[in-house]
């Protein structure tokens, strides 16, 4: 098959697999599915940037992967963002460490780096791992070999505010770090999750997903992970499945909160997978923080009411122009940009926040 052939082979296979895929939600949906005349762009509650520039990019043409990486690209090259990219928090040594993966809807193509050192835009560098290599996935110094050989500029990630707060974090020398005691130490079972006990700025990432009126739809997740995680430790947001899953027949999703638990439960793909079952986005990413529920059996990291102390959210757009996002805690926001307008709307959740004190 030349080329030409092929792609238009590709083309036509996929537009027969899209039409299969909306015919059949359609009489499992109870919303009727709208015609659409602009694009739909998702994305966690810190990516409003993202999402306009996305949408602005798709209404102009480009490509929907394209779209969302330049969106993501303002957070990540963002210093004051100590979630995301360059400023973002260290690892347990004062390393920053980036983690990210895309996803390319037309052509069912994946990329990703983890444990990234020194390059302010991970987004990129995966999208790279994707088009110039046979590979998935690279890590760590391999990563870091690969981006600068494509000519990546290398700078030290670490803003002096991201220092200070680690340096505070060493000092205080708390109990709140990810190293377990062994099973039969005397508090073994003490330690609490650390995104429900540490103040603020533990976990953060930007999850981006890009429908098109055409139908083409691309994701991308960036983040620094966990903050003072054990140097190495690679969370959700790089892993295809985990934190960004795409189908082009179906729709994306993509996770931000507690990569450990949404790696165990597959989480992007499982909201993908139920939105392909028939259930609305929102629906679907309340499946998925259902799974996580079922399966966090560590009381360490349970309240007394046998709920996650941690947090996980969900953000979904199916391949008809619906939307949703859902967290397990409430109070969570995601960002949409649809019909032409950027804006913030609730998550769904599973259990209410208590009232904060005082
Ligand atoms: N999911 C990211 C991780 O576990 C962190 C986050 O989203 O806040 O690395």
């Amino acid at each position: 098959m030349n080329d030409l052939t092929r792609r238009d082979f590709i083309q036509s296979t996929a537009i027969a697999a899209a039409t299969g895929a909306i015919a059949s939600r359609a009489s499992a949906s109870t919303q009727a599915a709208p015609k659409l005349t602009h694009p739909v762009v998702v994305a966690s509650g810190n990516g409003m940037a993202a999402t306009q520039k996305a949408a602005d990019m798709i209404a102009a043409g480009a490509d929907t992967l394209d779209a969302v990486i330049a969106g993501v690209n303002i957070v990540e090259k963002d210093p004051d963002d100590m979630s995301v990219g360059y400023g973002g928090l260290p690892n347990e040594d004062g390393i920053v460490e980036l983690d990210s993966c895309v996803m390319h809807g037309p052509t069912c193509r994946a990329g990703s780096v983890a444990a990234l050192r020194n390059i302010k835009t991970p987004s990129r560098v995966a999208q790279l791992v994707m088009e110039r290599t046979d590979h998935v996935m690279i890590v760590g110094e391999g990563a870091l070999r690969f981006a600068r050989a494509h000519g990546f500029e290398e700078v030290n990630l670490l803003t002096d505010k991201a220092r200070r707060h680690w340096l505070k974090w060493k000092e205080d020398h708390s109990k709140k770090d990810d190293w377990l005691g062994a099973p039969d130490a005397p508090d073994a079972d003490n330690k609490g999750a650390r995104a429900d006990s540490e103040p603020m700025f533990t976990y953060g990432t930007i999850n981006c997903c890009g429908l098109s009126p055409t139908g083409e739809v691309s994701g991308v997740t960036t983040t620094s992970g966990l903050s003072y995680k054990i140097p190495g430790r690679v969370g959700d947001s790089p892993i295809i499945g985990a934190g960004l899953f795409v189908d082009r027949t179906v729709g994306a999703a993509g996770s931000t909160g507690r990569g450990e638990a949404v790696i165990k439960s597959c989480g992007a793909h499982t909201v993908v997978e139920a939105m392909r079952h028939g259930m609305s986005p929102t629906e679907a990413c309340l499946h998925g923080l259902k799974r996580i529920v079922d399966t966090t059996t560590e009381l360490r990291l349970l309240d007394e009411k046998g709920r996650p102390k941690f947090d996980v959210k969900f953000y979904a757009v199916s391949i008809d122009g619906r939307h949703g996002g859902a967290a397990l805690w409430s109070d969570a926001h995601y960002a949409v940009n649809t019909d032409g307008k950027n804006r913030r709307e609730p998550c769904a959740h599973l259990f209410q926040r208590p009232p904060k004190k005082g």
